[in-house]
């Protein structure tokens, strides 16, 4: 049992490492992300940092749940700019299409992870794009690029992170 265990973290660590480096292949590292969360969470919290929020995107993306939708997602997006997925749903993430929707759904799974206020800082996320958000959704305009997943991924893990760190501090 132990030894199945010890595997299954190995695993999960593994698998972290894949995650953070598509995501930062992709332009958007942990640290991108932590400021998002910093900047969610400043004004609750005296004294947070940067860093401190770090810790918690860190724990986030070692969950196994949404290491799964981070890839699922981000094959996605890669699938559909390499043509390798069919219409009519090629065109719908190419163009990024508002009503699609299944995008922010498979983010919800990330948000799941730390309760109700990961949705509420999910929604307010997606409306202004904070950072990082906003590069990647441009970029996502290009023609031949896809980050239709990418953005609502990484405000699904910002969302996450930033109820953690709720959960952690407030309330001091
Ligand atoms: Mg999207």
């Amino acid at each position: 049992m132990r030894e199945e265990t010890d595997t299954h973290r190995l695993n999960d660590l593994k698998t972290r490492d894949t995650v953070v480096k598509k995501l930062a292949d992709r332009g958007a590292t942990l640290k991108d992300i932590a400021v998002i969360v910093y900047d969610l969470q400043a004004k609750y919290i005296d004294n947070l940092t940067v860093e401190m929020c770090l810790e918690h995107v860190e724990k986030v993306v070692m969950k196994r749940e949404v290491q799964n939708a981070v890839l699922t997602g981000m094959e996605l997006d890669r699938l559909a700019e390499e043509g390798h997925i069919e219409e009519p749903l090629r065109s719908m993430l190419l163009g990024d299409n508002g009503l699609y929707g299944i995008d922010e759904v498979l983010a919800l799974a990330i948000v799941n992870v730390y309760g109700s206020i990961g949705f509420t800082n999910f929604g307010y996320v997606d409306k202004i794009k904070p950072g990082i958000i906003k590069s990647i959704d441009d970029a996502g305009k290009e023609e031949g690029r896809c980050n239709t997943f990418l953005d609502d991924i990484v405000g699904a893990i910002a969302s996450a992170a930033a109820s953690s760190v709720a959960h952690r501090y407030a309330n001091k």
